[in-house]
């Protein structure tokens, strides 16, 4: 039977007690971790979020029926115990705060019993991720997932106070919205009163914070909870928290200024790691040129080489073909490489297809100067010679080059760089490289829907050397947007924001918007826009990827207290679930399930 709290009352927390406190008379209470029972001594590990502590149970300290309970502990009971902090009389244990201390029980309680849980409570569990999203609030006991957790509290908190400091204010916008610019998918939400039509949950609060800027309220930040409906990938949520903000009176400059202060003192506060100011900048055409991503992960080298023109004219038709249709050939100079198994490169050449190669040739520059490569008799020596120069190669080197459309090229070795850096080992995991990267193109073309996309967002600024293309040659305007990176990947981004109506409404038509549709949508920005508009930019981090990177995560479901899966179910409560008829009713939604030839 479960006793009660009548009377206790907690002294301290396991972890808190040290050494110093010997002598002191305490109450803890927590989880049993383990008990032991050496006959007349019975040891107890007892365990908070703060960390364990060692309970002794000696009849003669604690009396019968107090040893009697102790003999009854079971893993994960919670328990009271109330005694005296001693010195450990047996080894000291180094792997714990309080491994110089035991506390010697005077009285005890059983607040609850346990069954025996499915996996054992414990750090580094090798137990299955779907068993322990199942049972989630036992893995969230586990000292690695609370270690983050409270470290992502911290980080928060530390975000928090930076911001408030430098004057931002922390302000809420709604959950329940119009559809949001983002571009994603929308969570939608039926409203009963008005009976077929939707809310949208947001997919970032963009359209509140440029209004909080029109309504004066100069710098915001919000720790906001974003919606996105996308398809499938390994590591997204389908909710996830931003750190968002928006500043008034400011260009690219204030924004990546107080950015970088804010970084540097929140690495500080929670990971005790040094930013050196200011961050590396690169635009993204240098990243694209050098890195094939527009999140380079720059803690090793490995950098592309355009090498186009020593390939001009050869004989080899899969580079001249590429060139010939306008795109190029770029290579990757993976040294001291050339003895790479054939069986790896073909490896490598499969993972290159996944991004769209159509192959990948090689090149081997051998100890003793002679070229072994897939491509080598359909071109001169003197053709080869070039090639290796342009690429840097030396003895021992592996060139890997892929030939396309040069959008195609730079995902392929972008991804290829990163891939061959893994299996080598090229990564340093200590090392945390922040970039920013700039100048992004202002839109992007879209196959598919043939028509131009807003790179960031519909509300992004043009550069304003860039202005006079918007109409002629819109797609080599560049934005006034910036992303932060590290370790290659994408923390967060931001951008100035238009605040003239013309550029708005030429952006609008741009993007292929009617002026009507463009009101239906955004009106009510347009509007506020009419009554007087600071400039104003913003930025806002994945909070999840922040804390993660900063945690050394394998993935954002460590640092997320309950985590969807990949098809964005919750293992725990079996969210989403069907729903009452009468819930339907009410909502005036009628269910029709289409099978898979499209069928209702
Ligand atoms: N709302 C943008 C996003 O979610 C960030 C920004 O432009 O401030 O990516």
């Amino acid at each position: 039977m479960a006793e009660s709290m009548k009377g206790l009352k907690r002294s301290h927390r396991c972890g808190e007690l040290s050494a110093a406190d010997a002598g002191r008379n305490v109450t803890v209470m927590g989880w049993v971790q383990k008990q032991r029972n050496k006959g007349g001594i019975i040891f107890v590990d007892l365990r908070d979020r703060s960390g364990l502590l060692q309970i002794i149970f000696e009849e003669s300290d604690c009396g019968a029926e107090n040893f009697a309970k102790a003999e009854k502990f079971r893993s994960e009971f919670v328990i009271a115990v109330t005694g005296t902090v001693e010195k450990r009389a047996g080894a000291v244990n180094e792997n714990l705060t309080t491994g110089e201390i035991e506390i010697r029980a005077k009285d005890t309680r059983i607040l609850s019993e346990a069954q025996t849980p499915p996996f054992p409570v414990e750090a580094d569990s090798k137990t299955k991720e779907e068993l322990r999203l199942k049972y989630r609030y036992l893995d969230l006991r586990r000292p690695d997932l609370q270690g983050n957790l409270i470290l992502r509290s911290n980080i928060a908190a530390a975000i928090r106070l930076f911001l408030t400091k430098e004057g931002f204010l922390e302000i809420e916008t709604p959950m329940l919205n119009k559809s949001t610019p983002e571009g994603a998918r929308d969570y939608l939400v039926p409203s009963r009163v008005h009976a077929g039509s939707f809310y949208a949950l947001p997919q970032s609060p963009q359209l509140f914070k440029q209004l909080l800027m029109c309504a004066g309220y100069d710098r915001y930040f919000q720790l906001a909870r974003c919606f996105r409906d996308e398809d499938l990938r390994a590591d997204r949520q389908p909710e996830f928290t931003q750190v968002d903000m928006e500043l008034s009176f400011v260009d690219v400059e204030d924004v990546i200024e107080v950015n970088e202060r804010l970084l540097k003192y929140v690495c500080k506060e929670a990971i005790g790691l040094d930013v050196a100011l200011p961050i590396p900048r690169m635009t993204w055409r240098e990243a694209m040129e050098r890195f094939g991503s527009d999140k380079p992960d720059t803690r090793f080298g490995m950098e592309l080489t355009d090498v186009s023109e020593a390939v001009k004219g050869c004989g080899f038709g899969v580079f001249t073909s590429a060139l010939e249709n306008g795109g190029s050939v770029r290579g990757i100079n993976v040294k001291g490489q050339a003895a790479m198994p054939r069986k790896k490169i073909d490896a490598l050449t499969e993972f290159a297809k996944g991004y769209g190669a159509k192959g990948l040739a090689y090149l081997c520059v051998m100890p003793d100067g002679t070229y072994k490569s897939s491509f080598a008799r359909f071109m001169t020596q003197e053709q080869l010679d070039g090639l290796v120069k342009a690429m840097e190669g030396e003895a021992g080197d592996l060139l890997l080059f892929a030939a396309d459309r040069t959008k195609i090229v730079w995902s392929v070795l972008g991804a290829l760089r990163l891939e061959v850096a893994r299996q080598l080992d090229m990564i340093d995991p200590d090392a945390y490289h922040f970039l920013w990267v700039t100048e992004f193109p202002l839109l992007e073309w879209s196959e598919e829907e043939n028509r131009f996309t807003a790179m960031h967002h519909p509300f992004t600024m043009p550069m304003e050397e860039d202005l006079e293309y918007l109409d002629t040659d819109p797609g080599r305007v560049r934005a006034k947007a910036y992303d932060i990176i590290l370790n290659g990947t994408e923390l967060g981004g931001g951008s100035v924001r238009i605040f003239q109506e013309d550029i708005q409404e030429k952006m609008f038509e741009v993007l292929g918007f009617t002026k009507e549709d463009a009101h239906e949508r955004f009106g009510f920005l347009l509007d506020a826009f009419k009554y007087g508009v600071p400039p104003h930019a913003g930025l806002a981090y994945g909070f999840d990827r922040l804390v993660m990177l900063l945690v050394k995560a394998e993935s954002i479901r460590e640092v997320i207290a309950f985590p969807k899966v990949k098809d964005a179910s919750c293992l725990m409560t079996g969210a989403p679930d069907v729903v009452e008829e009468k819930q339907l009713e009410e909502l005036s939604i009628a269910i029709q399930v289409q099978d898979e030839s499209g069928l209702s």
